[in-house]
């Protein structure tokens, strides 16, 4: 099982492109680019471009509330780009029994399908 160690990511690599991702949306403090093992026709992976001390949603402090805003409605923007006119889910995994395997905050956009509810 993975855990919090509070080290660098794969994302980090990922925001500097030093890994090379398709990346979907980006501005100065978002980024959003194709999961490597989509769920969906669609799973973009919206993340803080700075993780400041968000491995993940229950680290989150005040000081966090606007980028937890600029990424929530990145998520509505990436979902409008790729055509989500149907719908679509926003998904953040937590903890191990969220089944959160990446240690930098990240929003999932799933759609282009009919998705099921409730989740496993
Ligand atoms: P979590 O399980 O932490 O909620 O989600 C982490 C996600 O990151 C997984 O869906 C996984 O497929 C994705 N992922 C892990 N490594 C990489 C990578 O190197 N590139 C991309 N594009 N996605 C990755």
């Amino acid at each position: 099982a993975t855990a919090d160690t509070g080290g660098p990511t794969i994302f980090d690599k990922i925001v500097s492109k030093e890994i090379p991702s398709s990346v979907v949306y980006e501005d100065d403090k978002v980024l959003a680019f194709r999961d490597i093992n989509p769920q969906a026709p669609v799973h973009v992976l919206v993340i803080p471009k700075v993780r400041d001390g968000l491995t993940g949603l229950s680290k989150a402090e005040p000081r966090h509330a606007e980028i937890l805003g600029q990424l929530l409605y990145a998520a509505k923007v990436v979902a409008e780009k790729e055509g989500l006119a149907n719908g679509y889910r926003v998904v953040i995994n937590d903890g191990a029994e969220g089944c959160q395997s990446v240690y930098h905050l990240h929003l999932h956009v799933l759609g282009g399908r009919q998705l099921k509810w409730p989740p496993g």
